[in-house]
């Protein structure tokens, strides 16, 4: 190609990003996650936007980052006291360009329109890098589950769904949980839809109880998924999980089954955290003990101390990134790796770093491990394994016949390699070597703009 011609369309795609990235930040004033996600992504998609001139004569850019829909919602319920408690719930359907909208429900304090916004489109991109049929959509509410009674818990889920249910179906949009939301909330959600509609659809909800429809595996997909993810990642420079040390944050459903995985493939997972602080064990943290104190008795992790003494709780969860590891899996949240973390962990000579927590590097963040040769494997890409399952529990709910754990697990590590395979080749043809960021973004935009262009201006 006429180097000349290359450098203007990379010139003008870099315009054209530029322009459509200002109409969104106009368009969504004060959605500062909302905006990170959409420069993350944006940015990343310069070289193929110059290779494919159509997608920016077909606006995709404009029509992808404008959600199809994004319903808002109140939320009453009563609490234990018998006062009346409001809640706003949301749920944005961002893309149904390869299937019905698919992505979780948050239940937090933080949730707002640019927490939901930004889960929302990532999950387009990740979705699609599952190689499945689904959209990309997610939904949630600023009510937090923690300190709650089951009564008050359920009373809030069945006031949800009564307004959710007009909204989705299990060829429509089906969530799943996130932060706040698990088996027991989907539980109740589940039940209140099957109340109103008068019908069984099992396949209207992933991460059921295995008792009614449920996958096995599905809960420990997303912590596994990341570690198969990782795997391939530090394979294919001759490393491995063996004999590492890993730092994993949070302690929630992805953290658990991080640490039950990497400890598997013979990592030692020395420290673990929830919001109020972390406990760090040499001896490497116990997975049977996080997963009953968390899972079962829905305690703090402070706890743990108590249960195995020689372990040493610290206060204020951002501390953890100051233990010197091989492999750091962010678990927790979005932002929890700000640049002084990131320069915290590259001075303590990590490897490799693995997102299993959306968004949870800043952008900064990302730049440091980049410029300091870590390898970096971006929360799309490496946590796609919940969701992949979760495609996988839709289609048991078709078939009406469950797998058994292995065949799961089996058919997530395979969708897990390919994952990386295909974000590796997209980083490699676009001129990225190595760079998933770049590969991924790429990888699962190119078939959802490629959809989109087929159904016409919509
Ligand atoms: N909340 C998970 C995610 O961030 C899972 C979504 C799902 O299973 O639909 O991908």
């Amino acid at each position: 190609m006429n180097p000349m011609y290359d450098e203007q369309n990379v010139a003008g795609a870099r315009k054209y990003v530029q322009e459509v990235y200002e109409t969104v930040v106009n368009r969504n004033p004060h959605e500062r996650e909302f905006h990170q996600a959409v420069k993350e992504i944006f940015d990343s998609l310069v070289p193929i936007l110059a290779k494919v001139p159509e997608y920016r004569q077909l606006g995709i850019l404009e029509r992808i980052s404008e959600p199809e829909r994004l319903i808002t919602f109140r939320v009453p319920w009563v609490d234990d006291s018998g006062k009346v408690q409001v809640n706003r719930g949301f749920r944005v359907q961002f893309n149904s360009a390869l299937g019905p909208y698919k992505g979780g429900l948050r239940f937090h304090p933080s949730v707002n329109a640019s927490i939901i916004k930004f889960l929302g489109f990532e999950q387009i991109f990740k979705n699609s890098l599952t190689g499945q049929s689904i959209g990309g959509g997610k939904g949630g509410s600023d009510f937090d589950p923690k300190g709650k009674s089951d009564g008050e818990i359920m009373r809030f889920a069945q006031s949800f769904m009564t307004e959710l249910y007009k909204y989705v179906g299990p060829d429509l949009d089906v969530p799943a949980g996130d932060i706040g939301v698990g088996a027991r909330e989907i539980g109740f959600m589940f039940g209140q839809y099957k109340r109103i509609r008068g019908g069984y659809e099992a396949g209207v909800f992933t991460g059921k109880g295995i008792g009614y429809g449920g996958s096995l595996a599905r809960k420990e997909a997303t912590g596994y998924g990341t570690v198969y993810f990782v795997d391939e990642m530090l394979q294919s420079k001759g490393l491995s999980f063996d004999g590492a040390k890993v730092v994993v944050s949070g302690s929630g459903n992805v953290a658990i089954y991080a640490i039950q995985k990497a400890t598997q493939f013979g990592g030692k997972v020395v420290a673990c955290s929830d919001s109020d602080g972390f406990v760090y064990d040499e001896h490497g943290i116990r997975f049977e003990t996080v997963q009953r104190l968390k899972e079962v008795e829905r305690k703090r992790i402070s706890e743990y101390v108590k249960e195995h003494p020689h372990a040493i709780y610290v206060e204020g969860c951002e501390k953890i990134w100051s233990i010197p590891c091989d492999i750091a899996l962010p678990c927790a949240t979005q932002n929890e790796i700000d640049e002084k973390a990131a320069k915290l962990l590259v001075a303590n000579g990590v490897k490799a770093v693995g997102e299993g927590a959306n968004m949870p590097s800043t952008l900064e963040a990302i730049d440091v491990f980049h410029n300091a040769g870590v390898l970096f494997a971006p929360a799309k890409a490496a946590n796609a394994g919940g969701v992949a399952v979760s495609a996988l529990e839709m289609s048991q709910n078709s078939m009406r016949f469950s797998w058994r754990f292995h065949e799961v697990d089996d058919k997530l590590r395979e969708i897990m390699k390919n994952i990386y395979k295909d974000s590796i080749q997209a980083a490699e043809e676009f001129g990225y070597p190595n760079n998933l960021v770049v590969g991924s973004n790429i990888a699962g935009f190119r078939k959802v703009a490629d959809a989109m262009i087929a159904h016409g201006i919509i």
